[in-house]
């Protein structure tokens, strides 16, 4: 039955059971985090084999002859960059290597454009204004960077195909201070959401009124499948090729959750011109990246179908960690109407979205009883999320006796945060 068609005894009763549950939980002490989407310990095991790859080798040569322990090779291995190439659908020849993090080479983009401009426009640090569109909810990270550079962001509401590409193509095609938007095209982080073909095909024709204009298309879960019903994304590159409009878009990717977040390849793939253009600043940045542990990724992998057997193990491990999340929801939650969450067939995480005013208050009550959450409002640019509602739940991390406890306390605080609302609000 809805917590909002009970009467308000039975919504009583419903807030005493959560308190004294909650006071139960509070009373054991945990220490648990379900805050960051980081990989557990099983997982990075997995990988072990890329730091073994390299042991008593002689040989250090990269297919072109070049000796990986030595600088050079300004956009990394040539097969490392074939092996992104499979993974993000961009030509190897147009894909650049940096070091393990694949935000870091956002933010130098983010910073090559404000203080040297891109397609030969001012650098945005010498125009008035800058607007960045942020599908909502998003990356905290991404709004973190553009927040950083003092740029204005835009919230976007996402759908169930992705931004809601009305909105965004009024702004961009309108708009010449409109300089970027933040995607997230497959499992997007925290909502699942993988971008419908038709959504990849209007931003593939956009038309944007500034020249300087760039979809930040960060693919960070584009291998990260967890059931038998993987979601498929269409390639933006190919559809942009098809408009003319390669050069608004710089791909980005990264191993971080394949082999190690830590130590991992990352990426960034862009059309020729845009490439060329990233060049002249990475060249004068370094003398070359981290080609060994390029080499020991390649000689881990070896190839797209490497990595595919990679994440077969990965989805062992996480599908029931994930599966744990959506019964927990269901069992404790289900009937109530207080509560929506995903059901992602990949990526990091479940987006859940509690009665509008609760999201702060759950995240709490979990902390204060020993479990930390996302913050809550993270998942909007600012912090600030308008019905305060959204929470995101990270399942990877936690082994699954702490998890099963993590998401009890979470259900128990969902129900006590809605009842003591109704009940406030009937008073
Ligand atoms: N993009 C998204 C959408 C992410 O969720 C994450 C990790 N949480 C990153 C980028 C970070 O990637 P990297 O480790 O390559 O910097």
């Amino acid at each position: 039955m809805k917590l909002t068609a009970m009467t308000n005894d039975e919504i009583r009763r419903i807030n005493q059971d959560a308190i004294r549950e909650y006071e139960d939980f509070k009373s054991q002490k945990l220490e648990l985090t379900m805050a960051r989407g980081m990989p557990c310990a099983e997982q990075l095991d997995l990988a072990l084999g890329v730091l073994e790859a390299l042991h008593a080798r002689s040989e250090f040569a990269n297919s072109k002859g070049d000796d990986c322990r030595n600088y050079g090779v300004w956009n990394g291995l040539p097969k490392m960059r074939a092996i992104f190439s499979d993974m993000i659908g961009v030509p190897a020849d147009q894909i650049v290597l940096g070091n393990n993090s694949s935000l870091q080479m956002m933010f130098d983009c983010i910073s090559q454009g404000y203080t040297h401009g891109f397609g030969g426009c001012e650098p945005w640090c010498k125009q008035e204004k800058i607007k960045f569109l942020c599908p909502v909810p998003g990356y905290d990270r991404h709004f973190a960077v553009t927040e950083y550079f003092g740029f204005e962001m835009i919230p976007i509401p996402m759908l169930k195909t992705g931004p809601d590409m009305d909105i965004l193509e009024e702004l961009v095609n309108k708009d010449p201070t409109v300089k970027g938007c933040w995607c997230v095209p497959k499992y997007s982080n925290p909502t699942g959401i993988t971008y419908s073909d038709e959504t990849v095909r209007r931003f593939a024709a956009l038309r944007p009124a500034a020249k300087d204009f760039r979809i930040m298309w960060d693919n960070a879960y584009c291998v990260h499948d967890l059931t038998d019903t993987p979601d498929t994304l269409l390639n933006l590159y190919e559809e942009c090729l098809k408009q003319g409009t390669e050069d608004h878009v710089l791909f980005f990717a990264s191993t971080s959750k394949i082999s190690f977040p830590g130590a991992g390849v990352s990426a960034l793939a862009g059309s020729e011109k845009s490439i060329a253009e990233i060049k002249k600043r990475i060249t004068v940045q370094t003398i070359g990246p981290d080609k060994l542990n390029q080499l020991r990724h390649v000689l881990f992998l070896h190839d797209i179908e490497g990595v595919h057997k990679l994440m077969q193990g990965h989805r062992e491990i996480l599908e029931p960690k994930f599966q744990l999340v959506q019964n927990a929801l269901q069992e404790e939650l289900g009937d109530l109407g207080i509560a929506k969450w995903s059901k992602p067939n990949g990526g990091y995480f479940v987006n859940l979205d509690v009665m509008n005013g609760c999201a702060k208050r759950v995240v709490n009550l979990c902390r204060e009883a020993g479990v930390v959450l996302t913050d809550a409002g993270a998942t909007f640019p600012y912090g600030s999320d308008p019905n305060d509602s959204n929470i995101r739940i990270a399942p990877t991390f936690p082994p699954k006796e702490k998890l099963a406890q993590a998401m009890h306390l979470l259900c128990i605080c969902v129900r006590l945060a809605a009842s003591e609302k109704l009940l406030s609000e009937r008073a």
